[in-house]
């Protein structure tokens, strides 16, 4: 990190776009005017990205072991609706994007759907249900493959994990509510 809070750019990201300093992802969707707007999704590449089995951030293929960034709902249903990352794209992911890093409250109050609109761009999250809500914790699930599906939900290709294709999962922001340290994880209410 710099002194300005800015990530250091990485060797695999310097041919990235950037705006103010933060590399944009291959996946963000952009204007017919060349703008980018961080957190909107180009729903062609982003359907590109899993079907190639390339990394969501730099574009390029991915290596034997990626990470998929997972909110709790997704990683219930074991199904992925972005592309996984490299693990160094992943990381300057979490400590670039605010809402990975746990920086931002909520949801931006209004969608993109105006600055994109006419524009030919097909943004991802067609129901519109991100803007406004809460922000949800996001889980690393550490990968060595996924199987390509349409997500009955959304009706957009999302990657299924199998229990045999998930190498690792972690917290990436903690619950809303700081936790004790010196607490076991699930031990309210069991009596000692
Ligand atoms: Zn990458």
């Amino acid at each position: 990190m710099t002194p300005s809070g800015v990530p250091p750019i990485l060797v695999r990201l310097r041919h990235r776009p950037q705006v103010a300093g933060l590399v944009v992802p291959w996946i963000t969707a952009r204007t017919q005017d060349g703008r980018h707007r961080f957190g909107t999704v180009d729903a062609v590449r982003a359907d590109q990205a899993l079907h190639r089995h390339w990394c969501q951030i730099c574009g390029q293929p991915l290596p034997d072991r990626f990470v998929f960034a997972m909110r709790d709902r997704d990683l219930t249903r074991s199904i992925a609706p972005e592309a996984p990352m490299h693990p160094e794209c992943f990381h300057y992911s979490i400590t670039a994007c605010p809402m990975l890093a746990g920086r931002m409250d909520h949801y931006r109050a209004s969608g993109h759907a105006d600055v994109f609109a006419g524009t030919g761009i097909v943004l991802g999250d067609p129901a519109g249900r991100r803007p406004g809500q809460a922000a949800e914790p996001w889980n690393a699930v550490w990968a060595h493959d996924y199987t390509l599906i349409t997500d009955p939900h959304a009706h957009l290709s999302a990657a299924l994990l199998l229990p045999d294709q998930i190498l690792r999962v972690r917290p990436i922001t903690g619950p809303a509510e700081p936790t004790d340290p010196n607490e076991p994880p699930h031990s309210k209410g069991v009596s000692a």
